[in-house]
């Protein structure tokens, strides 16, 4: 997208702002299609918390994809959408029973993560495919918060517990259908991703009615230049190589299946936030913008480093700023970042806010959650109105 589509955008719909870029999105459908393309079949299952928006789900159905869910109500969001149950999948942590039984009725595919869940719903529901989440305790990328394959995670089985959910799928005559790993996010070395898809094809040799490997995500996209990513290229020729090796000898045609959030929607999305006031510190100088930490949450709570351009002044001169949002809180978006000269009133745009930035706003502040505008054709359309007031009142009760 360039500049001035985006001032454009912030004009028609006001700021703050969040834009995805559809052709974006498809692109990096096909990019990850196109590195399997020697999988005769690929499955991907998009990861509806990156970015909920029932508009994008149905971009994404367009397009060919499936989803991957974590909680009921992301089933029926999806449902909602227009997805047939066959092409969700649900992977909750720590959810109810209930939840799980109420996913099953719904017809999604269940994938359980622990083994007194497994005991339990196997027990019940012995006729209900299951698939298992397994933990190869592999540490995906270097942030402790966003990888989850580590030994002391809350998410999956143990790989080590295998004797136990083997016992439990004996006594218990349920269907295991698939096998599961997501080691989390930010992958920086395929070959470490390799090697816990080993430990996951080591696992599926357990079973001898599988239809699907599903190796989740974790797949890393650039947040400015010269940052690390994922080479899916690499990682297509080398996976696909393996997976068809091991589905000949298993003897059993398997589906292999992925589920990117990042991947496909970070990219695409761009929030844009106007300058409300710039401010001369001591020793720095402020660019406060209208919004905060309730809009886009990533830099303060993982430290990402969203670039930012000032697209009111693109080629102005460069200077360094603190950016800050409106928040009673210490909401910095960036540090002594170069950016182009910033007066009272320019629009600062985001990117990489397609994932994990709206799907995680909230309404601290007592402010109103951003539009959503998904931009395609050369056309904005609106896909999420900006909150009113009604909006703030809805829920609460006068005493
Ligand atoms: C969040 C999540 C994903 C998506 O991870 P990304 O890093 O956004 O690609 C995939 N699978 C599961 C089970 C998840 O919880």
């Amino acid at each position: 997208m360039q500049s001035q589509d985006l001032v454009k955008l912030a004009e028609e719909f006001g700021s703050p702002l969040y834009i995805y870029d559809a052709e974006k999105i498809k692109s990096q459908y096909d990019r990850l299609s196109s590195a399997f393309s020697k999988v005769p079949r690929l499955r991907i299952n998009y990861a509806v918390k990156a970015l909920s928006n029932i508009a994008i789900l149905q971009l994404l159905k367009s397009i060919g994809s499936n989803l991957d869910t974590v909680s009921i109500q992301e089933v029926k969001l999806g449902l909602y959408a227009g997805f047939k149950p066959e092409q969700i999948i649900y992977t909750p942590n720590g959810v109810s029973f209930e939840e799980i039984e109420e996913a099953a009725g719904l017809g999604v595919q269940i994938n359980i993560d622990n083994l007194s869940v497994l005991e339990h719903f196997g027990t019940k529901h012995p006729k209900v495919p299951v698939c298992i989440r397994i933990n190869p305790h592999v540490m995906a990328g270097g942030n402790s918060n966003i990888s989850v394959g580590h030994i002391d995670s809350k998410f999956g089985i143990s790989i080590h517990q295998m004797p136990h959910i083997l016992r439990i799928v004996e006594n218990t005559k349920m269907h295991i259908n698939g096998i599961h790993m997501h080691t989390g996010s930010d992958i920086l070395d395929i070959e470490v991703f390799l090697y816990a898809a080993e430990i996951l094809f080591e696992a599926a040799n357990n079973f001898k009615e599988l239809d699907f490997l599903d190796f989740g995500s974790g797949f890393k996209v650039p947040y400015y230049k010269g940052d690390i990513e994922t080479n899916i290229e690499e990682l297509g020729k080398k996976l696909t190589k393996r997976f068809l090796a091991f589905e000949a000898a298993y003897d059993r045609e398997l589906t292999l299946a992925f589920e990117p959030g990042k991947f496909l929607v970070s990219e695409a999305g761009y929030f844009l936030a106007k300058v409300n006031v710039v401010k001369q510190t001591t020793s720095t100088v402020f660019a406060g913008i209208d919004s905060g930490f309730n809009h886009l949450i990533r830099p303060m709570l993982y430290g990402s480093q969203h670039f930012i351009e000032n697209i009111s002044n693109p080629k102005g001169k460069e200077r360094f700023y603190t950016v800050v949002g409106y928040i009673c809180e210490t909401d910095t978006f960036a540090n002594n970042r170069r950016i182009a000269e910033i007066k009272e009133g320019d629009l600062l745009c985001f990117r990489n806010a397609g994932a994990y930035c709206f799907s995680m706003s909230s309404n601290y502040n007592s402010r109103y959650k951003p539009a959503e505008v998904l931009w395609k054709d050369g056309k904005g359309i609106l896909i999420r109105a900006r909150e009113t007031f009604e909006d703030l009142l809805k829920n609460q009760i006068l005493l």
